[in-house]
């Protein structure tokens, strides 16, 4: 049963959180900040080929929302990489994972840390 939940669920957290041209000094005016759920919504659905409805399932938030977070991280994405900026990865409405949690499958990096053996398949 959904509960109503504030927060944006991130299932990984960027190892890097840095990017940008590496043959040029960049100035400060260059910068673009991508929130850590925008980042995880790129990681999802780009990745993971996860659909919009799984990410939005996966993050406990509503479809329509994900869709609005993935267009402005995508945006992002492709100002920083058309136009040689800084992309830092920081803050924003989230929570980390915590692994126990059944809406969590592939995709979820702490659920079931430590065991690889027998996976049963997608979703659970
Ligand atoms: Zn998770």
């Amino acid at each position: 049963m959904p509960r109503p939940m504030k927060w944006r669920k991130v299932c990984r957290l960027p190892e890097r959180n840095k990017f940008g041209p590496l043959d040029s000094a960049s100035n400060d005016q260059d910068q673009i900040n991508m929130t850590v759920d925008e980042y995880e919504t790129i990681r999802l659905i780009d990745l993971e080929g996860f659909t919009q409805e799984e990410c939005a399932k996966q993050m406990n938030i509503a479809r329509t929302t994900v869709q609005g977070i993935y267009v402005e991280a995508r945006r992002k994405l492709a100002e920083s990489l058309v136009n040689g900026k800084v992309l830092t990865i920081t803050g924003g409405e989230y929570r980390l994972c915590d692994g126990l949690e059944n809406s969590c499958g592939r995709g979820c990096h702490r659920h079931g840390r430590g065991r690889r053996a027998g996976n049963k398949g997608r979703g659970d």
